[in-house]
């Protein structure tokens, strides 16, 4: 087994958990973007969350909001938080095994995202309205 993410959740690898339950884990990220960046991971190995179940799912939210509740509390200076899944290699993922980015901000801290190209032309309700075609009619 080489996720990395299974062997911390079977102990088989360190990590400070922030959170343990039935249905996942939290533990602070190796390569925080700000001190509290944290991880919130189903103990089954999924992935992408396409093939997690509906309560872990949604289990991985609740935890995710209550952990930053937290986060919030400890660190005076955090002002927002990005919560984030790259699902799949092309958005970004680097451990394929689903995991809930809880990340605190604070003004200037210079995380960002990076648009590509073709980002900021402005698309008209007709484009639009044929790109939710595509979408719903299925
Ligand atoms: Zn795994």
């Amino acid at each position: 087994m080489d996720c990395i993410f299974c062997k911390i959740i079977i102990g088989k690898a360190e990590a400070v958990f922030l959170h343990e339950d039935d249905l996942v884990v939290a533990f602070l990220d190796i390569m925080p973007v700000n001190e509290g960046h944290a991880l919130v991971v189903p103990r089954e190995h999924h992935e992408r969350v396409e093939t997690l179940d509906e309560a872990t799912y949604l289990h991985l939210f609740k935890i995710g909001r209550d952990l930053m509740r937290q986060i919030q509390t400890a660190f005076a200076d955090v002002t927002a938080f990005n919560f984030i899944i790259a699902n799949g290699k092309d958005a970004g993922q680097e451990v394929p095994h689903v995991h809930l980015h809880i990340i605190p901000r604070k003004l200037g801290d210079g995380f960002g995202y990076k648009f590509g190209p073709n980002y900021g032309k402005i698309v008209s309700i007709d484009e639009r309205k044929a790109t939710a075609k595509k979408i719903l009619d299925r």
